[in-house]
């Protein structure tokens, strides 16, 4: 197995023939939500009953697990044609995995519980709907060599320590579904403007979230995070809700490539919607501090006039950075009924509220081909405002997002 997993990295990555086996092989498996739960079901099912111990390192409630686990191999299995892609996307996933304590052996016996998985679905019986070929059986071998290699490689690239801790100091709910908390981590975390990093909260052990802190890094470990809480969620509510000065959270490696690039003649669009202005807003605080920057136009939206909860402090950068132009855009002209707070009026200078859906708002303005393009907010938002760029002549591989999951 070590001399094939050796092929398959000196390569530029997989045979196209052996991609488009995979690609088909995996949508006529798992085409639609039943039968993808089943998939994921079927690996944890193997793997656990292999190896017993394994199950402690996941939380009781496996079904969100379950659905990440297929997005990542859905995600890999698309997008294996651009292999550089994918092998980062595996090296940051096997980074991310040490905070599990993860080596080597467990990707090993993930992988031997992947191609059982996937066998398992054709079935055994000669009735089968789709059957298990030898080519099929080496075009599923050679995928989980490349993604156990490429995992287990990252993991040992990385020598940073697996785990952070940090103590919450402050933490202000400043609109009713949304927190800003503020922790101490020790050492601080070097992480860079823009990226996010895993967290867990003591009162939800082993349950890992994304969340982009949102002030640069800096001596003391202050960290900045702004949460929102997901209806029916199981984190985020209880960071809402639950949280007390005083709590220890556990973060680990920071990921993600959500950054400027100073050595390009582009100018830069940041376009950021509810808490998905955090890792922009890192971003424009860390430049504040050089002496030159490119032109930032920064677009910050909500559902709500009273969602932009944020717009003080983005103006008041603003005002001292020429280079930044901050523009505020909600959905709705005016706050719910619900709401009393005052709508903020802009500074003198300082750009009017725009309304409409952040996507086609932007897109109003024309072209932004020639900037470097920052998305980031919800899933849906990601998806309908590269759309509507690249509807409007933006190209593709300008435009930055992090992964949707
Ligand atoms: C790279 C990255 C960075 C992130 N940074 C931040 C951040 O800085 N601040 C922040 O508030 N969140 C951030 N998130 C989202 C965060 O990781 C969690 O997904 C979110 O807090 C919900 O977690 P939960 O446990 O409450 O919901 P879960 O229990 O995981 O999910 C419950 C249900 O809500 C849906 N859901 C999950 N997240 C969203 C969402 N964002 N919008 C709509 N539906 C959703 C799920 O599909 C599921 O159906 C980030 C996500 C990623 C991938």
């Amino acid at each position: 197995m070590w001399r094939e997993l050796q092929l398959v990295r000196k390569g530029d990555g997989l045979d196209p023939t052996v991609i488009a086996r995979l690609q088909s092989s995996l949508d006529s498996l798992t085409d639609d939500e039943e039968s993808r739960a089943h998939f994921s079901a079927v690996f944890y099912t193997g793997l656990f009953a292999e190896h017993p111990l394994y199950r402690s390192l996941f939380p009781a409630g496996m079904e969100s697990q379950g659905h990440r686990f297929f997005r990542a191999i859905e995600f890999v299995v698309k997008n294996l044609p651009q292999h550089r892609r994918i092998r980062k996307f595996l090296t940051q996933l096997g980074r991310d995995h040490r905070r599990y304590g993860v080596e080597r052996e467990h990707y090993e016996a993930a992988g031997v519980a992947l191609e059982r998985a996937v066998r398992s679905m054709y079935g055994t019986s000669a009735h089968s709907r789709y059957k298990w070929t030898p080519e099929l059986e080496d075009a599923w071998s050679q995928f989980t060599d490349l993604v156990v290699s490429t995992m287990a490689d990252g993991a040992e690239s990385d020598t940073t320590p697996a785990l952070w801790g940090a103590t919450v100091v402050s933490h202000e709910r400043v609109l009713d579904d949304l927190a800003i908390v503020r922790l101490e981590a020790d050492p601080p975390i070097p992480y860079g403007a823009g990226q996010y990093v895993g967290v867990q909260i003591p009162q939800r052990p082993k349950m890992w979230r994304y969340y982009s802190p949102a002030i640069p890094t800096n001596p003391f470990g202050q960290l900045e995070f702004h949460i929102r809480k997901v209806s029916g969620g199981w984190v985020s509510p209880a960071i809402v809700s639950e949280t007390n000065v005083g709590d220890r959270w556990v973060m680990s490696t920071p990921l993600g490539g959500l950054e400027v690039d100073f050595t390009s003649d582009r100018d830069v669009l940041m376009i950021g919607s509810g808490t998905g202005i955090a890792p922009l807003r890192a971003q424009v605080m860390e430049m504040s501090q050089r002496a030159h920057n490119p032109r930032v136009h920064l677009f910050v939206g909500g559902r709500y006039p009273c969602d932009l909860y944020d717009l003080e402090t983005l103006w008041h950068i603003s005002l001292s950075n020429p280079w930044l132009t901050v523009v505020p855009v909600s959905e709705e002209p005016e706050n719910p009924w619900w709401h009393n707070g005052p709508v903020l009026e802009p500074p003198f200078g300082m750009h009017s509220r725009l309304i409409g859906p952040i996507g086609k708002v932007v897109s109003q303005f024309g072209s932004w081909a020639d900037r470097q393009v920052q998305i980031s907010g919800s899933p849906s938002m990601i998806k309908t405002t590269v759309y509507a760029l690249r509807a409007g002549g933006t190209p593709l591989d300008q435009i930055r997002h992090d992964p949707l999951y």
